[in-house]
């Protein structure tokens, strides 16, 4: 039997042959959710277990949003919906990012066929670098904090008409760009060594974004403010180049580029100087 399926409902391809087999005689295939659950910041987690009807195209958020609407157990206990955070469901807020079998990612672009082919259980856990609110929402302030640490915008007084902007030419167009794509989801944050609940270093999509708006014309009247932030502690020098954060980066963003590109300049870490 499949182990993503329910005893009573153990549909899957084996049992039928193939998934259309499955549909033919009329029968759900379920697959089940493992959803780390802690409903308020002091509770110690736990796990339950839910069971959820297949439907075409299933992402995870539609997963959960099954599981809100019949909060009862794999083990018939009826409990309390599970909270998550989300907004855009198109991969842009960054809101509902979660660990989804252990690898962090937003839970409207992962597709039930994708995360989960043959169907095992799908494990859903908050993220960890950030305090949890509640089940699977967490509090990803520190990031916008530390956005506001590097002034990561384009000091503009909008009371008035400023006249067109400076001309950018292509080629920083194309190096500003990738930059811009930055969803502040926090993924390369949890996936960082370096960057833990209790410490202070901003981490690579803040340094990312310092690049972005010391390349802009406008931008760069900030740039020595925020070069004294990234010089701080907890700024740039705390990057250990691990790389993790390129490769989670739903965005594909070249953030050890922006790490060690010229308009970062960092100090000597006191600890390599020694
Ligand atoms: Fe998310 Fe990438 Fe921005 Fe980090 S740099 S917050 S992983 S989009």
């Amino acid at each position: 039997m499949n182990p993503g399926t329910t005893a009573a409902t153990d549909t899957s391809a084996a049992s039928f042959g193939s998934p259309s087999a499955a549909a033919a005689v009329g029968v759900e295939r379920t697959v089940t959710v493992r959803i780390k659950r802690q409903p308020t910041p002091d509770t110690a987690p736990f796990w339950e277990e839910f069971a959820v009807p297949l439907r075409p195209n299933m992402n995870v958020i539609s997963l959960l949003q099954y599981i809100a609407a019949h909060p009862t157990t794999t083990e018939g206990k009826a409990t309390s919906t599970p909270v998550w955070d989300s907004a855009c469901l198109e991969e842009v807020c960054g809101a509902c990012t979660m660990l989804i079998n252990g690898k962090t990612r937003q839970a409207c672009s992962a597709l039930v066929e994708k995360v989960s082919p043959d169907l095992s259980p799908i494990t859903l856990e908050p993220m960890t670098k950030f305090p949890v609110i509640r089940d699977l929402f967490v509090d990803r302030s520190r990031l916008f904090n530390d956005l506001k640490r590097v002034k990561a915008w384009v000091p503009v007084d909008g009371t008035y008409d400023l006249g067109p902007g400076p001309a950018v030419s292509q080629k920083l167009q194309e190096t500003r760009y990738p930059l811009s794509r930055c969803i502040s989801c926090g993924c390369c944050l949890e996936a960082c060594p370096q960057y833990t609940p209790t410490n202070k270093f901003v981490g690579a999509a803040v340094i990312s974004q310092a690049r972005l708006f010391n390349e802009d014309p406008i931008g760069s009247a900030l740039k020595d403010e925020r070069l004294e932030a990234l010089m701080d502690e907890g700024g740039v020098q705390d990057c250990g180049k691990a790389g993790n954060c390129v490769e989670v980066c739903p965005k594909q963003i070249p953030l050890l580029e922006s790490e060690s590109a010229k308009s970062i300049p960092r100090k000597e870490h006191p600890a390599k100087s020694r």
